[in-house]
């Protein structure tokens, strides 16, 4: 039987390396994406090649480009005709005052996280029409949702992800290809490694859960949401410790 395809974008660690291992380990065939740290998303392809044997290209590029993500998918378009499942995971936190912010910080923040999410699936859709198949996932956050203190411009781009994620739903259903998000609370991965061991206590306190998520729980909710019938499309799925 054919192996189902799937692109992860921001797959060299976290949250979506986690994904990466989880289909990695149920048979699919991978594209793997990040911008800088190729050596580390090397290390987790051999660590697939070595574990699940499951085919695994890598992709590089800056999904906040869109002459970037043009070239990711020529390269995947040359080695399958359509991917099954779209992961638009990719993405930057800033935190500091709004009325410090530079333009450029502004624009990278926009790009990373929420133009890059265009750039894909506009990328990714049309042969999926084509076979009237297909599932998009964008990892948003709990911020898109309620807004943070001093991640105004992060908070405004996951809104934006869960935004376009419900239009664009709609947009496809008719297609059959499934659009929804997944609203993350605190996860442990390097995005939330500058705060101090006081910081994460107190903020581990705020969880009902009592602590953070990890990737693999955000990972199992992907592969459920990619593995869930077709009536499932539209919506911000909170995956938060109960924090919302
Ligand atoms: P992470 O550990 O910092 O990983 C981010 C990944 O994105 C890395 O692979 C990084 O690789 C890649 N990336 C960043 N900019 C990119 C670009 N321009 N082009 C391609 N790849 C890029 O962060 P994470 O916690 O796993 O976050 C993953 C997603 O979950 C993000 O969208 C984040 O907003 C969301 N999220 C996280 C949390 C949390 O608490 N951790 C909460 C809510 C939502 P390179 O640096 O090499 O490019």
């Amino acid at each position: 039987m054919e192996r189902k395809k799937i692109l992860v974008t921001g797959a060299s660690r976290g949250i979506g390396r986690a994904i990466a291992l989880k289909f990695a380990a149920n048979g699919y065939h991978l594209f793997l994406n990040c911008h800088t740290s190729a050596t580390q998303l090397q290390e987790v392809k051999r660590f697939i090649d070595e574990e699940y044997h499951s085919p695994c290209e890598i992709v590089l590029g800056d999904v906040g480009n869109p002459e970037d993500v043009a070239f990711m998918f020529e390269q995947i378009y040359r080695s399958c005709e359509c991917l099954d499942v779209l992961v638009n995971n990719a993405g930057i936190s800033h935190i500091g005052l709004l009325m410090d912010m530079e333009n450029d910080t502004w624009r990278r923040i926009m790009d990373t996280n929420l133009s890059s999410v265009f750039y894909c699936c506009r990328a990714a859709i049309p042969p999926m029409i084509s076979r009237k198949q297909g599932k998009i996932i964008n990892i948003s956050s709990m911020w898109g949702t309620s807004g943070a203190s001093c991640e105004a411009a992060y908070s405004a781009s996951k809104a934006g992800v869960n935004g376009l994620t419900k239009a664009l739903a709609k947009e496809l259903a008719p297609s059959n290809i499934q659009v929804n998000a997944i609203a993350c609370g605190v996860i442990d991965t390097q995005m939330n490694q500058q705060l101090s061991e006081m910081e994460r206590i107190e903020l581990e306190e705020e969880i009902p859960a009592g602590r953070y998520g990890t990737a693999g729980e955000i990972a199992q909710v992907v592969w459920d949401v990619a593995h869930a019938p077709g009536y499932l499309t539209g919506q911000v799925i909170g995956v938060d410790g109960g924090y919302l």
